[in-house]
Formats: structure tokens, C-alpha cells, sequence
């Protein structure tokens, strides 16, 4: 089994999803590949760290059945709706007669919703946590010494190279007159899908421009985050869903993202 494989298959592994062959498979190659077993124990402890208590709430016992006999029938309508339909209910009450208590148990229902539901919905929560793999995957393509499948700064190399690899074919420029040299392009694995990691260099630093499908989704201007002291820059367009990272400072990271949009 190559590199490659053993990187997408890695996920797979992690859950104990594959059949025993290629389970065997990828575990002879993490035996005698050092760079993907790094790479499998940096996945192992990330996804430690995603399982700390401190990021999960359990409401007490007995609040749930509290709540439902608090809200009636006409609550349990609602939250059968779910999220919007909580969020909907509780815009809609009277203020002046709702009585504390049900305020109270209405957050608990949300809160008791996204339990249930576990990942979050769509929103800044999910881009958040989406956004933390997404620098993680920076740092191991800067660790495991595997930034770049294909190296090469030009885009009519690594644009082709992607064909059979991947579901899409990714928008790749290269930004080298502008300051922003490619490097190459990479197969990553992100949100449960393999997604195209385009690697730029700006003195320095890389910048990893990671793209992916984001069909039905509405054009979306950048956001900024900052996780662990990376720039984390996120936008749609075209139907794409662009995660750019980098050390990088903010400015420049505007700029090139800038430059990826025209
Ligand atoms: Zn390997």
C-alpha cells in the first residue's frame, strides 16, 4: 500500500470502518512508513483532544422530562421540528407571561437538541471546529515532511494532476507575480471527504489553500480566524469552499486570498 492510499484510508482506520484486508494493509504500511505513522498518531491525539469532556455539556437528570411536561404537547410539536422549530417557539412566546422556568427549560431543549444531534449544525460552530482540522492539516503537511504529491509551480502540472483523483477539479492559479510562488498540490482528507490542498510560498512561509465542493452553498466573503497562531481565511464561491492557512500575517493573507478570488 503507497503514502497515498494509507492517508486517505486513514479516517476509515482510525473508526474501524475498513474490511480486515485493507485494515491489515494499512497498518503493514504504518508499521514501516514513519512519515504516515506520525501522521496516523497526530490524527490519533487530535481526535483525543475533539473528545474532551470540556467541549461537551450533559443537562442534568430528569430536566429533559421536566421540560416536556413544562411545554406540553404543543412543545413537543415543536422540538420535533428541531433546532429551528425550538428557536422558532421561543421567538414567538409572550415575554411578559412566559414564566422563568420555561425559558429556562427552552435553552435546555437546544442544548438538549444538540447533544442528540452531535454534530453541530452548519454555522459558525461547524466552521470553527472545521477550521481547527484545517490548520491541524497544515501542520502535519509541514511536519510529516509531505507538503507537496506534486511538485511543481505550474498550474497546467498540478491542475491535471488532480483529474482522477478527486470528484472535482479545483481551481488552481499561480500567484507567482503577485509574490505568492506556487509550490505544488497535495490530496488531503477533510470534513470526511478528500479535498485539494494547493501549497503557495511567500518568503518564507507556506500557505496551504485547501478547496472543496460546496454545492447549493451561497457566495461567501473571507473570515478571519486565528487557531493555535495560524490565519485560518474562509470563503465560498463559485460553489467551492475555500480554507486558506498559513503563519502568515493577516494583511498578506488578505492579499493573497484576494488574489485567489479575482
Ligand atoms: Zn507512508
Amino acid at each position: 500500500m503507497s503514502c497515498q492510499e494509507t492517508r486517505v484510508l486513514l479516517h476509515a482506520f482510525l473508526d474501524d470502518e475498513l474490511d480486515p484486508v485493507r485494515s491489515l494493509g494499512v497498518q503493514g504500511h504504518l508499521d514501516g512508513c514513519r512519515d504516515c505513522a506520525r501522521e496516523h498518531a497526530a490524527h490519533r491525539s487530535l481526535r483525543a483532544a475533539l473528545r474532551d469532556q470540556a467541549l461537551y455539556f450533559r443537562s442534568p437528570q430528569g430536566l429533559e422530562s421536566r421540560v416536556r411536561a413544562a411545554l406540553g404537547s404543543q412543545g413537543a410539536i415543536e422540538r420535533r421540528a428541531g433546532w429551528l422549530g425550538a428557536a422558532g417557539a421561543f421567538l414567538r412566546m409572550r415575554w411578559a407571561w412566559l414564566p422563568a422556568g420555561a425559558v429556562a427549560g427552552l435553552l435546555a431543549v437546544t442544548v438538549i437538541i444538540i447533544g442528540r444531534f452531535g454534530a453541530p449544525p452548519p454555522g459558525p460552530l461547524a466552521d470553527d471546529l472545521l477550521g481547527r482540522e484545517v490548520v491541524a492539516s497544515h501542520v502535519r503537511s509541514l511536519m510529516a515532511s509531505h507538503l507537496t504529491d506534486v511538485p511543481s509551480t505550474d498550474q497546467h502540472t498540478v491542475k491535471p494532476w488532480f483529474n482522477g483523483r478527486l470528484d472535482f477539479s479545483p481551481p488552481v492559479k499561480d500567484l507567482a507575480g503577485e509574490g505568492f510562488a506556487l509550490v505544488g498540490g497535495r490530496l488531503d482528507y477533510l470534513a470526511g471527504r478528500p479535498v485539494a490542498a494547493l501549497v503557495y510560498r511567500r518568503r518564507l512561509h507556506v500557505i496551504n489553500l485547501m478547496i472543496w465542493p460546496a454545492p447549493g452553498e451561497p457566495d461567501r466573503s473571507p473570515t478571519v480566524a486565528l487557531h493555535q497562531g495560524y490565519h485560518v481565511l474562509h470563503w465560498t464561491q463559485g460553489g467551492m469552499g475555500y480554507w486558506a492557512v498559513s503563519d502568515l500575517n493577516e494583511n498578506e493573507m488578505k492579499e493573497f486570498v484576494g488574489l485567489v478570488q479575482r
